[in-house]
């Protein structure tokens, strides 16, 4: 491939995220820009084609999308599809040639996230997660904190991201599509600032699923779970996620004083607080700076933050909190 300085990039699924947040996003970045759309709606693609000025050329369906392959403009695929069509896309995007950005979950379980990563490698393309939050400066902040032990080592950790879901996606409430519940959706986010703030990786988990106030909609996966990642040398994250209330919380207690974020997931309008005042911190487009960042990466042949074996080490742990919500028993990592 030639070098280019900016990286056309084809959003694959024109739901909520990629039209709400992606699409805007993609207007503001440096190192990358909107080149291709893959959607079943004719509608929605020809929108956007007269909105951005897009050629026939780069709008695909989902059965001639492997036709990819032979357009030089796009650069990167970035897989914004309901969680059972992640592995696929990603596979397919892989074999025509393209870098890809895969949502998060990276796909339903650790198998088929071990068949993505497979296909990566032999294409010899470049592979970051969605995970926009590594890229926010409000979680680097928690991270830096953290990591540096600024409030002395971090003893506890209380996480929790939960959001009423209503009915607008049902497909997040269908295991065949979801591949699970609030857990793969929003709990990840936990999982994910657990690691990030204490710079370690768990050595348990204990879970339990939440109580089912609503049998009629959460029927297949769950409505929320409770549990628990311990890390060496004592530590501990309270983690919790559901479907039928709202949290936002990060927050991390050090020897010495505590820090965090409430609302700490969102895409705006973040604040933080530290046992020694107020964070004092700029906002940005999260989704910008993580897809510019992936451009820069592959421009400069450097490692992206957000590599595949977060996607899988993360498939992993949601595994194990299954597992032992399943069994009702601690489950070691
Ligand atoms: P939506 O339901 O709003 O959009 C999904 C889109 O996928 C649809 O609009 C449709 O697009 C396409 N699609 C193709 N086949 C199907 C199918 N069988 N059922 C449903 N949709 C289908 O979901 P979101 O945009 O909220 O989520 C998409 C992905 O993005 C998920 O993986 C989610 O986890 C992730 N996400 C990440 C966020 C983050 O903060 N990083 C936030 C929100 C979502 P079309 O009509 O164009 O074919």
């Amino acid at each position: 491939m030639e070098k280019k300085n900016k990286l056309g990039v084809a959003l694959v699924g024109l739901g909520k995220y990629a039209t709400g947040e992606l699409i805007p996003s993609l207007q503001i970045t440096q190192n990358c820009y909107l080149a291709g759309l893959v959607s079943g709606s004719e509608e929605k693609k020809l929108k956007y084609q007269q909105e951005f000025g897009l050629k026939d050329e780069s709008l695909y369906s989902y059965d001639d999308f492997d036709r990819i392959a032979d357009n030089p403009d796009i650069d990167i695929v970035y897989v914004v599809l309901p969680n059972f069509m992640h592995a696929e896309y990603c596979i397919r995007a892989a074999r025509a040639g393209k870098h890809v950005i895969c949502e998060k979950p990276l796909a339903m379980n650790v198998d088929e996230c071990y068949r993505v990563a497979e296909a990566v490698r032999q294409a010899n393309v470049r592979f970051s997660m969605g995970y926009r939050l590594h890229f926010d400066p409000f979680n680097q902040e928690m991270m830096r904190l953290g990591q540096k032990e600024v409030f002395g080592p971090v003893k506890k950790l209380e996480l929790l991201d939960s959001m009423d879901i209503g009915t607008e996606t049902p497909w997040r409430v269908d295991r065949e599509r979801a591949g699970g519940g609030p857990l793969v959706n929003n709990g990840i986010y936990c999982i994910q600032a657990a690691i990030y703030i204490t710079g370690k990786l768990p050595v348990a988990v204990e879970a339990r699923f939440a109580p089912v106030t609503n049998p009629d909609r959460f029927s297949e996966v769950e409505e929320g779970v409770i549990w628990t990642m311990f890390f060496e040398d004592g530590v501990t994250a309270h983690c919790e996620t559901s479907y039928s209330k709202n949290q936002n919380l990060m927050r991390a207690e050090g020897s010495e004083g505590w820090f965090e974020l409430n609302p700490a997931y969102e895409y705006k309008g973040l604040v933080g607080r530290t046992s020694s005042g107020a964070m004092d911190i700029e906002p940005v487009k999260q989704q910008a700076r993580q897809m510019d960042d992936f451009a820069r990466c592959i421009i400069e042949n450097t490692e992206t933050r957000v590599p595949i074996e977060m996607g899988i080490r993360d498939m992993q742990i949601i595994e194990a909190v299954y597992a032992s919500a399943r069994a009702g028993d601690r489950v070691e990592l």
